[in-house]
This record gives structure tokens, C-alpha cells and sequence, in this order.
């Protein structure tokens, strides 16, 4: 459900239509537009009566809302979001003009091997680090990250080089202590459905970047992120990182065409990981193009100096010459789009 206020709608007038939805027992969600401030409602489970809402003062109209998502939807929010990450080196922007890029390796292993490729991937041109200090494996006997003390490398990333941080939390434990480094949290394909970590996410204050499950729908993943949103972290960053299929050339089938679908949806920006999407090197830098050219709003690749020796996801690690390479190409290939790298 959603109340649409009058362009000249007062602060005070919004905060009274906020009021009487949260007394009638539901969540009110004051959304900003650049026209105008909508108001999603959440927490009720069938039509809410909206005779008292509509002749509130400020209020033009009650809309309600068909989709099983709501404060993901278009229908609430008209414009794009612009997801702002703040790094010791400037703002980051996904969903706007320029593109945000995000690299580095799959796993925080050592602190020298963090700091080599942090300084190659920044010297490259990208402004946000990636790395696990908490890895989801399929084995359980497979380097399951090095926790907290991978957590502080990271730190001494940020601080050294001045990169943002985007890690992953496992679950609320981990989570804990990666809002307390991290500028982006990353939720893994594993744990699209995680409700509780999603809901944990939720309350957080840091973006949220969050990865299609590996089967996952558009409906099951749009519904994810409306878990996050629901309980008031605005703030999600979509991830496609390739879906499930029979082939056998590659890890996962990247599903480039879900881009396009999720900006038809939603107001989330989108993000591509070619390197989960494909799991092989050679196809990482293809992928990438054509993931700025369907229209993402962010590339998230994976790049080890030495990637024989990686301690996860070799294989589809690019090398820092192969990431220098990306970053000139996605910025020609974005120009023809009018957009920029940032
Ligand atoms: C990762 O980013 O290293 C990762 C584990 O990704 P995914 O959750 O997409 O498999
Ligand atoms: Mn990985």
C-alpha cells in the first residue's frame, strides 16, 4: 500500500500520515521522489482501510500496490536510487551516471597478499575493495577465511590506500562485526534467503550489496532486498552473479537480461559479477563489457596477482594487467551510454 503526497506536502504533514499508519499498527516508509514523497506501508497482511488516510491533509492519493514487493518497487519510487557508499577517498555512487567498480580477491588470505593486489587494483583505477574474511564454501573443509583478523587487513587496506571496503557476512555474528570495517556488506548468493541475516542486514546503516541466489527468481530476489528494506536500511546494491544451468562451459550462466528486468521493477541499481557468473578467467573481460554495455550500475570482479596460488576462486581470478585492461574498456564502452567510471 502507498500514499502518494501532494508535491507541496509540508515535513509536518508527512510525519502526521507517518503517525497514523504506524497507530493503525504498520510500518510507514517515508520515500522522497524528485516531485514528490510517497509513503509505503508494510507490516499489514491484507488491504489496509484507507478511509482515514485519504483525507488527511497533504495526501493526493492511496494507491494499492499489486506487486508482492513494495518498497523495492517502481511503483513506490519513480527515479533511480542512488546508492551513496562514502570511502576515505570520496563518495561512490551505484545507480547514477557513473558506474562503480569493486575489485580485488575472493578471500582475504594473507596480510601481503591483501596489500599487493589493494595497491595494483587501486593503481588500476578502482576505488572499492573486495575480499572475504568470512567465506560461505560448499566444503567444509575447503580455507573458510580468516575472520576478524582478515577483517582488521582489510582495515589497514582502507587506511593505507584509502579504497572502500566491501566484505561478506555470513551470518548476524559475522555481521556485527563487518559493519564495524566494512563500507558495503556483502549478502552471498548462499544466503539470498537467509531471512534472519537479511533482517539483521536491515537494521544496519551501512549499503548492502546483495547477491542473486544461484536459483533464485527475479520475484525471490526483488523479495530480498524488500526484507532489507522493510525493517529501514534503504540502501541495496543488486547483484547478479550467474544462475544455475546445464552448462558445462562455465561455473554459473551469468543472466545479463535480469538487468534490464530488474530496472524495468525496481528503483535498485544493479550490479554484474562476470567472475562467480562465469568461474573462468577468459570470460571475465567479454562479460564485463557486456555487462556495462545491457546497462549495469556496477562491476564486481575478482583479481589475485597470483591466482594459481589463490586460496579461493583461482580460476576465475583476472590478474591486475587483465583488471587495468577492464577498467579502460568498461570506461569507452560506458562513454557510448553517456556514463562515466567512477
Ligand atoms: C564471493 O563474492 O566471493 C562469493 C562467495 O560470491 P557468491 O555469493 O556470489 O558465490
Ligand atoms: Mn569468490
Amino acid at each position: 500500500m502507498l500514499v502518494v503526497m501532494q508535491a507541496q506536502a509540508t515535513e509536518e504533514q508527512i510525519r502526521a500520515v507517518c503517525e497514523r499508519i504506524e497507530k493503525l499498527g504498520l510500518r510507514a516508509h517515508p520515500i522522497p521522489g524528485a516531485a514528490r514523497t510517497a509513503i509505503g506501508i508494510t507490516g499489514n497482511s491484507g488491504a489496509v482501510d484507507f478511509g482515514t488516510l485519504d483525507s488527511m491533509p497533504g495526501v493526493i492519493d492511496c494507491i494499492p500496490v499489486s506487486k508482492p514487493y513494495k518498497l523495492v518497487s517502481r511503483d513506490v519510487k519513480e527515479e533511480n536510487t542512488i546508492v551513496r557508499v562514502p570511502t576515505p577517498s570520496g563518495e561512490v555512487t551505484f545507480g547514477g551516471k557513473a558506474i562503480g567498480v569493486v575489485a580485488g580477491p575472493c578471500a582475504i588470505e594473507t596480510r601481503e597478499q591483501a596489500l599487493t593486489i589493494a595497491q595494483l587494483v587501486k593503481a588500476a583505477g578502482a576505488r572499492l575493495f573486495r575480499g572475504g574474511a568470512y567465506k560461505p564454501r560448499t566444503s567444509p573443509y575447503s580455507f573458510q577465511g580468516l575472520g576478524e583478523p582478515g577483517l582488521q587487513i582489510l582495515r589497514e587496506v582502507r587506511d593505507k590506500f584509502g579504497l572502500g571496503i566491501v566484505t561478506e557476512a555470513i551470518d548476524n555474528e559475522s555481521l556485527d562485526l563487518v559493519e564495524k570495517y566494512a563500507d558495503v556488506i556483502q549478502i552471498g548468493a548462499r544466503n539470498m534467503q537467509n531471512f534472519s541475516l537479511l533482517k539483521r542486514a536491515g537494521h544496519s546503516q551501512k549499503p548492502v550489496l546483495l547477491k542473486r541466489g544461484m536459483s533464485a527468481t527475479l520475484d525471490e530476489f526483488l523479495m530480498a532486498a524488500e526484507y532489507i528494506m522493510s525493517e529501514g536500511n534503504y540502501s541495496v546494491i543488486l547483484c547478479e552473479r550467474g544462475v544455475r544451468t546445464f552448462t558445462d562451459h562455465t561455473r554459473n550462466t551469468l543472466d545479463l537480461s535480469v538487468v534490464p528486468a530488474v530496472q524495468r521493477h525496481s528503483h535498485l541499481p544493479i550490479v554484474v559479477d562476470p567472475s562467480h557468473g562465469t568461474g573462468r578467467r577468459n570470460k571475465v573481460l567479454p562479460l564485463s563489457r557486456a555487462a556495462i554495455a545491457v546497462g549495469a550500475d556496477g562491476i564486481l570482479v575478482e583479481v589475485h596477482h597470483e591466482p594459481d596460488r589463490a586460496l579461493s576462486d583461482g580460476p576465475q581470478s583476472i590478474l591486475p594487467e587483465e583488471f587495468t585492461r577492464l577498467i579502460r574498456e568498461a570506461r569507452d564502452i560506458a562513454a557510448v551510454l553517456g556514463r562515466t567510471i567512477n
